[in-house]
């Protein structure tokens, strides 16, 4: 028995009709914002490819976290930006390195905040990659197991700073087990490692090169990232990393890999997070400035999308705006972009109601 009896629309009349049954739900609980930190002093300045986002200096970095946290935030995730740059990276593990500041700062002003650091060597290395350099076999390759040590190095540098968690995303074979056996040999046996565990070879990493300066300065990434042809590959990643200690596990980019999202989601029990990641954000932006999307609509559903295939926690640089919009009772996922629920004539798209609804039949 189908048709008269059965009616879907039913269920999608209203607003409120539409909310009660929402099978996906947004909160800021579920939201961490992405922060760029630079070695200097009172600074705050735009990132122009990633607009509404700065980079801050330590000192200033405290005010974008106080605005996160005011909003309802659980959490944000640091990246860093050095003064200085070499072949190894030091600046990543430098006790007083710029992370490591900003930590400080942070767990002082905004104790109950939970900072989570990006651990990697990218943004501290001349060349740009995410470890040391070595030849191999005629190549100029990144060396995978003298890494693993100055991955572990940076994250007890940031764990003795009072990160909560640690994030790894160099995608080295092994680094959460190394980082995992160094935090424990300090006794930092209570800070937790979020793995970057499907960590694809993006082109949509385009902007935040920009924002943290850390483009490479030959080559790619495509040896130690994922290609974006492999989803099993993506399985056996995080059942490795898994099994090296990680407590949670992230998939990046968010929107082009949600299928990898929801196959993760049924085989594994651990908090699951997708980074939305900076060219997402600038290509909503962009087509937005042009009058060819609906920038808010556009990001509801790009985060329900993402949501809805399985995270738990949503790393975007949406994160301020949508944590706003919900705390003040705004648009919102229900009604944006939603098709219209007042009633019109055959054809005739309903005009924008209260409610923000706009007919796409
Ligand atoms: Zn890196």
């Amino acid at each position: 028995m189908a048709f008269p009896v059965h009616r879907p629309r039913r269920l999608r009349r209203t607003p409120a009709l539409r909310r009660l049954a929402a099978e996906t739900r947004l909160s800021p609980d579920a939201f961490v914002l992405p922060l760029f930190v630079v070695e200097a002093e009172d600074v705050r300045e735009p990132i122009a490819s990633l607009p509404g986002h700065f980079r801050y200096s330590p000192d200033r970095v405290v005010e974008a976290a106080r605005e996160a946290a005011a909003l309802g935030l659980p959490a944000v995730l640091l990246f860093g930006v050095p003064a200085r740059k070499d072949a190894a990276g030091s600046g990543a593990y430098a006790e007083d390195g710029v992370v490591q500041q900003a930590v400080r700062r942070l767990k002082d002003a905004l104790p109950d905040l939970v900072v989570i650091t990006d651990v990697c060597l990218c943004e501290y290395t001349d060349h740009g990659h995410c470890g040391l350099l070595a030849e191999r076999r005629g190549r100029l390759t990144v060396d995978n197991d003298p890494t693993l040590e100055l991955l572990a190095r940076t994250a007890v540098s940031h764990a003795r700073a009072g990160a909560d968690i640690v994030a790894p995303s160099d995608m080295m074979d092994g680094r959460v087990g190394a980082i995992r056996r160094a935090l424990d040999a300090e006794g930092f046996t209570d800070v937790a490692i979020l793995s970057y565990a499907a960590k694809y070879a993006s082109a949509f990493y385009g902007p935040f090169r920009e924002a943290a300066e850390s483009a490479p300065a030959f080559g790619d990434r495509r040896g130690y990232q994922m290609d974006p042809a492999n989803a099993r590959e993506a399985l056996r990643e995080m059942r490795l990393d898994l099994e090296e200690g990680a407590d949670m596990l992230m998939v990046k980019p968010a929107g082009p890999y949600l299928d990898v999202l929801r196959a993760a989601r049924e085989a594994f029990d651990v908090p699951l997070a997708a980074y939305q990641v900076s060219g997402e954000y600038a290509m909503i932006h962009a087509a937005a400035e042009r009058g060819w999307l609906d920038r808010e609509a556009a990001m509801w559903e790009s985060l329900t999308g993402i949501a809805r295939a399985g995270a738990d926690i949503l790393i975007t640089y949406f994160a301020l705006e949508a944590a706003r919009r919900l705390q003040s009772g705004g648009r919102g996922p229900a009604g944006a972009g939603a098709p219209g629920a007042r009633a019109a004539a055959p054809g005739v798209s309903p005009a924008g109601g209260a409610e923000g609804e706009r007919d796409a039949p």
